[in-house]
Order: structure tokens, then sequence, then C-alpha cells
């Protein structure tokens, strides 16, 4: 919105609440609606930008300097247009849409590989006997894993390095990057036991600590021959590592 109006126009200060409730967008024409907390929600209200290098008041109402309105506002802004800075109501909104998507693609994700071992098998009964990919370690597991989150996720990459942890980095398996989820994939083998799987996790889970685009880490053990004997320990173990930075949701398949 342009702020440089005429001489004769009145920008007024909007008081909000917290929550982004409008409770006066006329606060110096209408002292007597001015209000400490929201009657919606009972949050607190303010009504001046609250980054503190900023304090800029909040715009409300326009009207000419004979009180004629011009501009009525029935929403609360999003940004500070003097610092830039969101206001905490769209923060808090930012937030909660976020975590709302996050929960869908873990959704998927554990649609995904709650089936994975029935797919795989499906794939080593082609007909006729053709061609078709055996998964029998992790380059295997994460090209079929590509194929098929690809309907699900645009932006899923799996170019990217984590950050170094204890002088190595490392390249993410997988990492959708709008919600903040990368996804390390494991394949039990032959001579690898549940322990090394553990401990090789609880080294990726430190690296994707330090990545500045996760929030979420999804680990998935494809353990065809079912390698690792006490499961729940395993994951109870590595999504204790969670912190408020980083999620670690665990999931085995065959379960
Ligand atoms: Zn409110
Ligand atoms: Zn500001």
């Amino acid at each position: 919105m342009c702020n440089n109006r005429h001489s004769t126009e009145r920008r007024d200060t909007m008081q909000v609440c917290l929550n982004g409730h409008i409770v006066n967008a006329d606060f110096h024409r209408h002292p007597e609606l001015r209000e400490d907390f929201c009657e919606c929600c009972g949050e607190e209200t303010i009504t001046n930008c609250p980054n503190p290098e900023c304090g800029k008041p909040i715009l409300g109402n326009l009207r000419r300097a004979t009180g004629f309105p011009l501009e009525s506002r029935h929403s609360a802004p999003n940004f500070c247009p003097n610092c830039r800075e969101s206001f905490p109501w769209a923060r808090k909104e930012a937030a909660e849409r976020l975590e709302e998507d996050t929960k869908e693609s873990v959704d998927v994700l554990q649609r995904v590989f709650s089936k994975f071992h029935l797919m795989v098998q499906k794939l080593h009964t082609r007909r006729r006997g053709k061609k078709t990919l055996e998964v029998t370690d992790e380059y295997d597991l994460q090209d079929l894993l590509d194929v098929l989150l690809t309907p699900y996720f645009d932006g899923i990459n799996s170019e990217e390095s984590t950050p170094s942890y204890a002088g190595k980095s490392a390249r993410i398996d997988f990492l959708i990057k709008e919600e903040g989820i990368g996804i390390e994939v494991k394949m039990t083998r032959k001579g690898l036991t549940a322990r090394e799987v553990g401990d090789q996790l609880i080294i990726d889970i430190a690296r994707y600590k330090e990545h500045p685009d996760c929030n979420t880490l999804i680990c998935f053990i494809y353990d065809p021959s079912y390698k690792i004997k006490n499961r729940h320990p395993l994951i109870e173990d590595l999504q204790s590592q969670s912190t408020d930075a980083l999620k670690v949701v665990v999931f085995i398949n065959p379960s």
C-alpha cells in the first residue's frame, strides 16, 4: 500500500491482538473502542510494530482530514511496511500451515513405506520373466523411492549435502525443501546388524541437526529379511534424539 498520501488524508493506527483480530482500526479517532485484550480470543493487543528497532504504528483506516472515510481495513496486515518483519499473527499462521503440510507429507511417506516390501515383491514377479529392478542395496532402494515419491513431492531433492559434522559431510538421501523434511534410508543386509544401523542413523541425525532447511527427519529402514529382531527399542532410541529444532520419525518395513 502506498503511504505517500496527500496531506489532507489521515491514516489512523490499528489496534490488533496477537492472533491478528482487529480490535480498533481507528485507534486515535475512537479511543472509546480501545481494549488491552481481545474480546474474541483474550490475547494481548498491540498498536505498534513489535520489532524493537522499528516500533512504527500499525496502519489503520484512512480518512480525509474532514473525517470522510477513504479506506476501511478489514484484515490485519501481515508485514510491517517499515521494517518488513512479519507480524506475530502472520508468523503463527505460517507455522501452523507448515505443521499441517508436514503432517500430510509424513502421512504420505508412511503410506509408501508401509507398503514398500509389498511393492518390491511385486517388482520381483514380472510377467514373462521380464527384466526388473532388484532391490539388493541402498542404491536400488533410493532409486525406487525416488520414482515412488515423485508424484507426491514436486521439490524432492537428493543432490544436497548435510553440513559437515565431525569433519565429514554426506549427501542427503532426500530433502523436501518446502516442508523441511529430510529422508534417510537404510537397508539391512548380511553383516549389518541392527546396532550398526542404529549407530549410523545416530550420526546422520546429528548431521541433519546442523542442516538449516531440515526440521523433520524421516528414517526409513528397509529390513526385508528381518535382521532387526527388537524393533521397538531401536525406534524409541532413534526417535528420542528429537529436539525442538529436529523431529525424528522412524519407519521399519516390512513390519
Ligand atoms: Zn484475538
Ligand atoms: Zn516494523
